[in-house]
């Protein structure tokens, strides 16, 4: 029984679609789990964050496939900037690391252990997700930050506050860490709950970062603000980012372009443009250059 409580847990924390996202999964758990522990599957800690996809093929039950033998290694805390055309299959790719499916064939593996040999808990402890829609539920700010580390002390909220660009807006409330937020309290803004999404990760500390970039527009303040906090967050983890901004594929270390069932192109901005193929004629069409 414990099994999909913890899972509901942790998709609680890293499927953050609110009541949608929750209704959605206890209707997969009345159907087989297609994703469980292996009998022998062993506890992991302290990863370093080196990640494999070794020959994975993958397809949506019933569907063409989206990946076809894509082979791709990210070094431990090398920042990677995925991008592609919609549908490519970008955020595909990711959720294929913390296990919401797993590969057709192939393998994924992260510092050579292959993911499915892992207990689930332990595994999804280590990857920490950023997604667009932020999961906030009832409660004090205190209690939403500290969602990332159950038990955290205030000093470690205040900390993590502070590296999420979110202490100023906090000390302007009445309440202080005490504020309420979510439906009867305070409403926050876009940038504001990313902010506070930003803060549980740095509670959460895991080696290995998942970032789907926010595609609405926000104010330019707001926007460097949320910039300088992952920037921070990213830094000593092995960090995939679903990008959608110029900055963040300029700055990562490498730019890795899903496209055609795999991996179009990768390399650093300049040596992409230079080439003239997918990247450079994406580029040209997202940011008009
Ligand atoms: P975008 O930039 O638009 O977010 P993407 O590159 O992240 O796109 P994916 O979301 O990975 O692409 O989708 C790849 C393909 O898989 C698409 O054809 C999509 O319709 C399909 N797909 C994605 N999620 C599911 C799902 N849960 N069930 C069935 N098909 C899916």
């Amino acid at each position: 029984f414990l099994g999909p409580i913890r899972q509901i847990n942790s998709v609680i924390e890293t499927y953050p679609k609110g009541i949608a996202g929750f209704k959605r999964y206890l209707e997969l758990l009345e159907t087989e789990p297609d994703v469980d522990d292996a009998p022998n599957a062993r506890r992991v800690n302290h990863l370093n964050g080196e990640i494999r996809f070794n020959d994975v093929t993958f397809g949506y039950e019933g569907k063409d496939k989206v990946l076809q033998g894509v082979n791709l290694t990210i070094r431990a805390g090398e920042t990677a900037a995925l991008v592609g055309p919609s549908g490519a299959g970008k955020s595909t790719l990711c959720s294929l690391l913390p296990r919401f499916y797993d590969v057709d064939g192939g393998s994924v593996t992260i510092d050579g252990m292959d993911v499915r040999s892992m207990t689930l808990e332990s595994l999804r402890s280590q990857i920490g997700i950023v997604q667009q829609d932020v999961f906030l539920f009832d409660g004090t700010i205190r209690e939403n930050i500290a969602y990332g580390k159950l038990g955290a002390s205030d000093e470690e909220i205040w900390e993590a506050a502070r590296r999420a660009q979110l202490e100023e807006m906090i000390k302007s409330l009445p309440d202080g860490l005490d504020t309420f937020v979510g439906e009867r309290g305070v409403k926050l803004s876009g940038g504001q709950k990313q902010r506070l999404s930003i803060s549980r990760m740095f509670l959460k500390n895991p080696p290995i970062l998942i970032l789907d970039e926010a595609t609405s527009a926000l104010d330019t303040e707001t926007e460097a603000a949320i910039q300088l906090a992952l920037s921070e967050l990213s830094q000593g983890r092995t960090t995939l980012v679903i990008a959608h901004r110029l900055a963040t594929v300029k700055n990562a270390d490498r730019i890795i372009v899903v496209a055609d069932q795999g991996v179009a192109e990768q390399g650093k901005h300049e040596e992409l443009i230079a080439k003239e193929g997918v990247y450079s004629r994406l580029h040209r069409a997202q940011f008009g250059m």
